[in-house]
């Protein structure tokens, strides 16, 4: 099976704005920004969805969120606030199926989830 495009930036076969870095977890900027900073946080291993994220996981998980408030303090974002989602399979908007966490912020946010489109 070709390997995803998350897969290939870990691998630096496909460039992207890597803002940090470390042996289980890479962040980059999102190529089509839906907020002033718009950072995804992905593990460097290789899982499709959530639906997928095993008991052998939970500690990558978490520190994909200690990841995500680290770098909103180093935006200068933090104290104001942001937003961390991950979008599930099909109804859920899901494009890239290589996990990662939404960091959104630097405005204030609608509650319509990342301005998803409304159902048709
Ligand atoms: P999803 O809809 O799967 O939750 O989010 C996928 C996100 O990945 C989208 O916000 C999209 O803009 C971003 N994205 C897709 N392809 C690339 C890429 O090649 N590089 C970067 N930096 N972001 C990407
Ligand atoms: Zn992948």
């Amino acid at each position: 099976m070709p390997r995803c495009i998350f897969c290939k930036i870990v691998d630096r076969e496909v460039p992207a704005s890597i803002i940090f870095e470390d042996d289980e977890v890479i962040a980059f900027d999102d190529s089509n920004p839906k907020a002033p900073v718009h950072v995804l946080i992905i593990p460097k291993v290789h899982i499709e969805t959530v639906n997928n994220i095993q008991a052998i996981h939970h500690e990558l998980v978490g520190k994909m969120f200690s990841v995500a408030s680290l770098i909103a303090k180093q935006l200068n974002i933090a104290e104001d606030g942001y937003r961390l989602l991950m979008n599930c399979n099909k109804h859920g908007g899901q494009e890239v199926y290589h996990i990662h966490l939404h960091l959104l912020g630097g405005k204030q946010l609608a509650w319509n989830p990342a301005g998803l489109k409304e159902p048709g």
